[in-house]
């Protein structure tokens, strides 16, 4: 998708801290973490919301959460505990319309969130 901040991420043209690609998905830091672990997992397709995800995607979308618990797990983050969280649309606070899994990690966090 051209316009895609998080497309441009994928295919290089924006720079940002990558920590985990595969054929399905690509991981990197998140610009503004709110853990010390804050790293956005975003299937290498474009889908622009959770509302978008069809049938055809779902080993690409099961995928984000076995690639965020391997990151989790190598961040030695497995038995303390992680969040991992995706927002959809305006009451979630959406702001960038590529679906990315959230992975929050490294300190206690709050629930309900905010
Ligand atoms: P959302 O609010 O859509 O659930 O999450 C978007 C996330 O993308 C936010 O946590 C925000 O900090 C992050 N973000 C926005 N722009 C950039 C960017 O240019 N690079 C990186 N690495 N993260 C970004």
């Amino acid at each position: 998708m051209p316009d895609c901040l998080f497309c441009k991420i994928r295919d290089g043209l924006i720079p940002a801290r990558v920590v985990y690609r595969d054929e399905l998905c690509v991981a990197f830091e998140d610009i503004n973490p709110q853990a010390p672990t804050h790293v956005l997992f975003i299937p290498t397709k474009h889908i622009a919301t959770v509302n978008d995800i069809t049938a055809e995607d779902r080993e690409a979308v099961g995928h984000l959460f076995i690639a965020a618990a391997k990151v989790a797990k190598e961040r030695g983050h497995a038995d303390n505990g992680y969040r991992v969280v995706m927002n959809t649309q305006r009451d979630a606070g959406q702001t960038v319309f590529h679906i990315h899994l959230h992975l929050l990690a490294g300190r206690p966090l709050m629930w309900p969130p905010g």
